[in-house]
């Protein structure tokens, strides 16, 4: 006998509420944010085909789908709340919605935060989650605070995602432990809540790498008025990606997307707070250049000679 749309819902995603005033059940959820803090709301959909391959584990997904929405909150500074979870699914299919309750609720549980409501319906599959956190009011980070003589920096190695696609594609190969590794950086990313956290009163911008370092700092820059420089060849590797031809190199970091890495801005004076951040969120942060004045985006090599902007299309700053 097949599952019913309710009986889905308590199977799979009904649990016990612990911080939420009201879960899962009413018309609405009720969620108390801390007295003085804002509350910081973002959603993300995932539509199979266009964001996943069919052939990801349910577990996978189920992470991913979460861990992309924490990633905005981390980007944010904002400490994660609740989340909804508004799903399409062609039936009700019980391998994958325990599979997907796993790898979803093994997350919120990493992270602390738990499921308070939603919808299901039938339809192709389609994953929407809202996550909700809190920030003290006027602390959350933007994209619109970097300021010219700011240090640029990066969390953890970006790029391993587009190395996994580029490798699915028929692009590049390696070795199957080595494949592991950057299938896991595209399918299980690690939202860095702790690191955006710690980053509240130090960085003055920040943004979640999805659709390619490059790309993503062009949204800093124009939100803030500002340009930059970039030593390309400082943005940290995986040993996966730094065994790879320089030119694949630059591209999966500087132009990857999937990473959901922290891209920030700090005042120079700030680096050693930067460092201690990292440290606390037991996060790896990097230097990759400095925010300047203007509007330009330039980029260096390891000798200091000028890398010419090949990294997708940044009309923007084309002189
Ligand atoms: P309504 O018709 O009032 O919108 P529904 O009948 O769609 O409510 O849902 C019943 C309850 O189950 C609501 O509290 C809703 O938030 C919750 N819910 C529905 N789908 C999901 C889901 N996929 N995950 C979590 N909660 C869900
Ligand atoms: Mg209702």
């Amino acid at each position: 006998m097949s599952l019913g749309e309710f009986d889905l819902i308590a199977k799979y995603f009904t649990r016990p509420v612990r911080r939420a005033a009201l879960g899962i059940g009413d018309d609405c959820a009720l969620l108390a944010p801390a007295p003085g803090m804002q509350l910081a709301v973002t959603s993300d959909m995932l539509v199979e085909g266009r964001h996943f391959l069919s052939t990801v584990a349910p577990q996978r997904l189920g992470h991913k789908a979460l861990a992309v929405n924490l990633s905005d909150l981390a980007a944010c500074g904002a400490k994660p709340l609740g989340f909804t979870l508004a799903l399409a699914l062609p039936r009700a299919d019980e391998r994958f919605l325990e599979g997907f309750a796993h790898g979803m609720f093994a997350l919120a549980d990493a992270q602390g935060i738990e499921l308070v409501g939603g919808d299901t319906t039938q339809g192709p599959l389609a994953i929407c989650i809202t996550a909700m956190g809190e920030v003290p009011a006027g602390g959350a980070l933007l994209r619109s605070g970097a300021r010219a003589g700011d240090d640029l920096w990066v969390s953890g190695t970006p790029g391993d995602a587009r190395l996994a696609l580029e490798v699915f594609r028929g692009t590049a190969s390696l070795d199957a432990h080595a494949f592991d590794a950057v299938r896991e950086a595209m399918e299980q990313p690690q939202p860095r809540l702790a690191l955006g956290l710690a980053l509240r009163g130090v960085a003055t911008s920040a943004i979640d790498v999805s659709d390619g370092l490059l790309g993503d700092l062009g949204h800093i820059l124009r939100r803030s008025g500002v340009g930059a420089v970039v030593e390309v060849d400082a943005v940290p590797r995986s040993a996966a990606l730094a065994a790879q031809p320089l030119a694949l190199q630059r591209e999966c970091t500087l132009a990857g997307g999937d990473d959901y890495e922290l891209l920030f801005t700090a005042p120079a004076a700030l680096a050693e707070q930067v460092q201690a951040a990292g440290r606390a969120a037991q996060t790896r942060v990097t230097r990759i250049g400095r925010i300047e004045a203007g509007n330009a985006l330039r980029l260096v090599g390891n000798d200091g000679r000028a890398v010419p902007n090949t990294f997708g299309s940044f009309d923007h700053f084309r002189s």
